[in-house]
This record gives C-alpha cells, structure tokens and sequence, in this order.
C-alpha cells in the first residue's frame, strides 16, 4: 500500500526523482510523473497498463509557464483559458519539442490543463516541470475521485499519494482544439458546452471522433467500465429483464422501489451533483455483492451530456 498524506515536499522530492505520485484534482486523482522526463512518463504506462497510442494530459499552474512548453497560444483558446482556468478544461497546443513524444503518443499537439485543487496547484507551484497526469487507475476502469480508491488499486506500485479529499466535479476534463477558426469539443467532461459557448461567446463545434488520433481511448467505445456487465435503458425493464439475479441499479433521480442493491446519483436532479457521485456509486456497486449492474441516461444537458457519454462506454462490453 502506498502512503497517504499531504506532505507537498515529500511529493515534490519524489517527482523530481523520477518517481510517480498520485495528485488530487477537481475532476479524478491523476497518476503523475515529471511530462520532461521520458522515463517517468513511460512508468506512468507501464503502472497503468496504458496503450502508448493514448497520449497524456499535462498539468501546471500558470500561462506563463506553458508558453515556454508550446509554439502558439491561439487567442481564442487562451482568453478561454484565462476565464476558465484553474478549472476542468484541457486545450490542445501544439508542442515544442521539449515535451517528450511518449507524452503525447508522437502527436505533434499536446493537451494541457491548470487544474482546480489547491494542494495540486501548490504542488505545481513548487516545480519547474509540468506533471504528466491521466486517471490513477488501471487501463480502461472507473476513474478513483478518492485518495483511497487510488490505493485500492495502485497502491503497491506507488510510493505517494496526495491526500486531498473526494473530487468535487468528478468526471474529467473537456477537450477543446482551435481548427479552422472554431472551437471544437474533442471530449465532454467536467465543463459544460453551455459555460463554453457562453464564456467563448461563439458556438462551438462537437467533434467527438475527430480526434487527432482517433485510437485514443478517451473516445474509445468502451472505458470506465465495471467488471460486472452493466446495462444502460429503462430501468423497470431492465429490471424486469434480470429478475432471478442481484440487481445493481444506478439511478438518476428517483429510487427503484423493488431494488435492494441501489445508488441514487442526484435526489434534487441536478447534474453536478450527479457527476461528483458517478465513479464513486459505479465503483461501489461494482464491488457490491450485485451479479449485474443497470443504469439509465440522465438528462442530455450541462453536465448531463458528459455522464451519459461516460455512461454509455462504461456499459459498452467489446
Ligand atoms: P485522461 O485519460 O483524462 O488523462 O485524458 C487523456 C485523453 O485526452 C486521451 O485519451 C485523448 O483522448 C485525449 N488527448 C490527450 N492529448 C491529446 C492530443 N494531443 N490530441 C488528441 N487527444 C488528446
Ligand atoms: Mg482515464
């Protein structure tokens, strides 16, 4: 088992050993390692069994700084960013060639983020390379949103692990690209269409499988997935459909009446609320003594869109 603790000056002595230490953000904890060093950034993968086609995202703490890691700063991304920032949005800039290519799968954009967690971002502050950081969990699981979900499954191949409570947004992060003078989404996450297209002042394209490497399994068809077989429609149908065996029901608003096994994501509807709780009620059902588990869509706004998309490949089974 790992350590757990908020000792900033024991992660940042590691991280500049080369070692991995697993970080707080708002969205999910992130498996970090020094993005300038290829051999921190390859242990990354290897720790997670991650496929060196799914390219990292790279986090600090000012503009400043990523303006020495990158060629252009559009103005458009970057008075975005100034809006937003720290905050549950990663823009993809094209990289200098001091950021490894092993960071970015050999893409000749990188991702970048400044992430809203004030451990985090002291961290950050105390060092002079950007942390390479995806989901601290093994390829292709839920995402942990807590210090001892990391632990629980990365724990023996990690010395540290920053301690900073559960992940207030609890989805990851929105992917946006500048390309032919407009905004493109490239993934939905923690940071709504709506607030973007409002804060942009411009609409803003949906470009889920246009990604520059379209292998990339943030857009994969399936990931976050349980081990159980999980299945995503009408909740009374499917519970219908698995009667004889230990139902597992993820539910938006309203509890199933028949179900003993249940986790209800937002009683007052509201998607925030439902996106803070997914990972953890997914996780814990995973784990419950459920043989199948069922869920249904929730409303396809705000943060709805982000939890149905995460919903739909957690329930995808190729
Ligand atoms: P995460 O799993 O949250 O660390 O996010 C990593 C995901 O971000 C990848 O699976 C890609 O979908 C996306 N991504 C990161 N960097 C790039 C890039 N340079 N170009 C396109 N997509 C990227
Ligand atoms: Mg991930």
């Amino acid at each position: 088992m790992a350590i757990l603790g908020t000792d900033i000056a024991q992660a940042k002595q590691l991280l500049e050993q080369g070692k991995l230490v697993a970080i707080p953000t708002e969205t999910v904890y992130g498996l970090a390692g020094n993005a300038l060093n290829p051999d921190a950034v390859l242990s990354i993968f290897e720790t997670k069994a991650r496929p060196s086609f799914d390219p990292l995202i790279v986090h600090t703490d000012s503009i400043e700084k990523i303006e020495r890691w990158v060629k252009e700063f559009p103005a458009p991304l970057k008075t975005l960013a100034q809006a937003v920032w720290p905050g549950p949005l990663t823009i993809l800039l094209p990289k200098k060639e001091m950021i490894p290519d092993i960071v970015t799968s050999g893409l000749d954009t990188v991702g970048i983020r400044i992430p809203n967690h004030p451990l985090t971002l002291s961290l950050l502050q105390s060092l002079d390379f950007p942390l390479a950081a995806p989901s601290a969990n093994p390829f292709g699981y839920i995402s942990p949103t807590q210090a001892a979900h990391v632990d629980q499954q990365l724990g023996e191949f990690i010395p540290y692990i920053l301690d900073g409570g559960v992940c207030q947004v609890g989805i990851e992060s929105t992917i946006v690209a500048w390309e032919n003078n407009q905004l493109h989404v490239l993934r939905l996450g923690g940071l709504s269409m709506e607030v973007i297209e409002n804060l942009s002042q411009q609409k803003v394209a949906l470009s889920l499988n246009q990604s520059s490497n379209p292998q990339a399994p943030g857009m994969l068809k399936s990931h976050y997935a349980p081990r159980k077989p999980l299945y995503i429609g009408n909740l009374e149908k499917l519970f219908q459909q698995h009667s004889g065996k230990r139902i597992g029901v993820l539910s938006f608003q309203h509890s199933l009446p028949d179900a003993s096994i249940q986790r209800v994501l937002s009683t007052l509807g509201d998607t925030h609320e439902a996106s803070k709780n997914l990972f953890r009620f997914l996780r814990e059902l995973d784990q419950s003594d459920a043989e199948v588990l069922i869920t249904e869509f929730v409303p396809e706004f705000d943060l709805g869109r982000a939890i149905n998309d995460r919903l739909r490949r957690a329930a995808h089974s190729e």
